[in-house]
Order: structure tokens, then C-alpha cells, then sequence
């Protein structure tokens, strides 16, 4: 396994998981205060209608990226950050630069992603409700 980002790339790329992170709760937080203040919230029927579909979906793919930053930041405290978590080779500046919270090279990234269509496409019927 060979560390390709140097100590600079690196601290760029901490500022910028950090600040995401930082973002993404601020968000969090923003979108709490807004639904406590609207008049319909008052209803509780309504307010669950508010967070149907859309808007949930949304709140979980925050959820999901938040927890793929806390990910990104203790790999690096563990000195793994940069490599893929699956196959161990480096992850281009490039690709960390437009997304710093990845885990994984292209090839294992492409990989997963068809997984997780087909995964989706099949449970996408099994579970109307979207129980988890
Ligand atoms: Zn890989």
C-alpha cells in the first residue's frame, strides 16, 4: 500500500470533510427549526405529511453522507485515509477532491453501485412501506 496524497493534499482535503460535515448538521439543524415554525407543524398529521417521501429520502442520503465523512475522518486518524477500504489501492486526489468522504477506487465503486441497483430494484417492491 503506497500513500499517494502528500501533506498538503491532505490537509485540503481534511478542511474540506471538515466543512462538510459542519454543513451538512447546520442543514440538519435548519431544517428542524423550519418545520417547529411553519403553522402546519402545529398539526401533528400534517408535520408527518411534511416529512413523507421527498423529504425523508433527502434527510437519509444527508444521514448516509454524514456518516461516510465520520468514516472518512477516523481513517484518518488511522492513517488508511486516501486507499480504498476494499481493495486497498489509492484513491486519486482528483476523486477525493470532488468527493472526500470516498471509501473506494472507481473499479470497486462501480461495483458496489450495481449491487446496490439490483439490490434496490428488487426492494424497491418487497417493502412498499420502506420499513427499516
Ligand atoms: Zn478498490
Amino acid at each position: 500500500m503506497t500513500q499517494v496524497l502528500t501533506p498538503p493534499k491532505l490537509r485540503l482535503l481534511r478542511v474540506a470533510l471538515d466543512s462538510k460535515k459542519s454543513e451538512l448538521i447546520h442543514e440538519w439543524l435548519n431544517t428542524e427549526d423550519t418545520d417547529d415554525s411553519t403553522p402546519e407543524a402545529v398539526d401533528g398529521c400534517c408535520r408527518e405529511r411534511k416529512r413523507g417521501g421527498a423529504e425523508i429520502e433527502l434527510l437519509t442520503r444527508k444521514a448516509v453522507l454524514l456518516g461516510e465523512i465520520v468514516e472518512a475522518l477516523r481513517r484518518f486518524a488511522s492513517g488508511s485515509y486516501g486507499l480504498c477500504t476494499q481493495c486497498g489501492s489509492p484513491i486519486s486526489f482528483r476523486r477525493l477532491s470532488d468527493s472526500p468522504w470516498e471509501a473506494r477506487c472507481v473499479a470497486c465503486k462501480d461495483l458496489k453501485a450495481d449491487t446496490a441497483n439490483a439490490i434496490m430494484a428488487q426492494s424497491a417492491y418487497a417493502q412498499p412501506g420502506g420499513a427499516v
